[in-house]
């Protein structure tokens, strides 16, 4: 039985545009109309960054409550909540896994990576067998989790955690897949072959507790810059990559989304083998998330 799971999806105000709104069956008239079996639902307002934004925690259980055999709800919780490197989020998880929250994400504080804070949250997160997704954006304002040139920030919390699993996502993750990154464009969509060697690529090799998303406008980048290079990457490593969308706009179902099409192609063309495709497609997340 073939089946398709979203680990990106998102509800609610989730752009700025005051006018932009996805209620819940606004998904799942995308997941119909994409074939996409399940989603997991990620708020993101508990963030200052996110605040005025209309999608946290409770909106996505409550959302989620509605559709229990489609949608799968992750929690959030903002790293700088009691701001201290040793604040307790126990209250929190315990409560939030028992509302049925599946991981935690996405996580997009404008923070160092391997923040103090952010490795409490991360440790904690582990304990609860909580996988973290993150979005990575190396720039000075807006949101997403800062490192630097090869991705030390992510290692050190990676080795800090080895319990914990990382999702990676967002456009300094996806541009860390080459080896040389281009400066001026390290928060956005480099072109081009990819040069091996990349930090993704190692950093994956050495910790298992590191997966990736292959969502969004950065995922898809990343998966059609370089076809031949693309291949190899999600072969190797087809044990922990999961598919996604990150679909953030109402009038996305209107057309069929970037990163559904990239994978149709993948089974239309036979370009991997069907055992693998199966794993990125669904299998991945269930063993991940624990599903069924
Ligand atoms: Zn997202």
């Amino acid at each position: 039985m073939g089946m398709l799971i979203d680990v990106h999806g998102h509800i609610g105000r989730v752009v700025p545009d005051r006018s932009e709104f996805i209620d819940v069956t606004n998904l799942i008239t995308k997941m119909d109309a994409w074939g996409i079996d399940k989603t997991c639902v990620l708020p993101l307002s508990e963030h200052p960054e996110g605040a005025y934004l209309e999608c946290d925690t409770e909106d996505v259980i409550t959302a989620c409550s509605r559709y229990p055999d489609r949608l799968i709800p992750f929690c959030l919780i903002d790293p700088r909540y009691g701001n201290r490197p040793d604040m307790d989020f126990s209250h929190l998880l315990e409560e939030y896994k028992s509302r049925g929250c599946k991981g935690i994400g996405e996580l997009l504080p404008k923070m160092d990576f391997d923040d103090p804070r952010c490795l409490n949250l991360y440790r904690q997160a582990g304990k609860y067998n909580m996988p973290v997704l993150f979005d990575m954006q190396d720039r000075e304002y807006g949101y997403g989790l800062r490192d630097d040139y090869g991705l030390p920030k992510l290692e050190h919390a990676l080795r800090e955690c080895p319990d914990t699993i990382f999702i990676g996502h967002g456009p300094t993750f996806w541009a860390e897949i080459s080896s040389d990154v281009p400066s001026d464009n390290r928060s956005g969509y480099p072109g081009g072959p990819i040069k091996p060697g990349g930090a993704v690529p190692r950093l994956m090799r050495k910790y298992p507790n590191l997966w990736a998303d292959i969502s969004a406008g950065s995922g898809y980048n990343a998966m059609t810059r370089d076809p031949v290079f693309a291949l190899e990457f999600l072969d190797e490593f087809q044990d922990r990559i999961l598919f996604g969308t990150d679909s953030c706009l109402r009038s996305d179902v209107n057309h069929l989304y970037r990163n559904v099409a990239f994978i149709r192609e993948l089974r239309e063309k036979k370009k991997l083998s069907n055992e693998a495709l199966e794993k990125i497609e669904w299998k991945n997340c269930c063993r991940l998330l624990n599903l069924f």
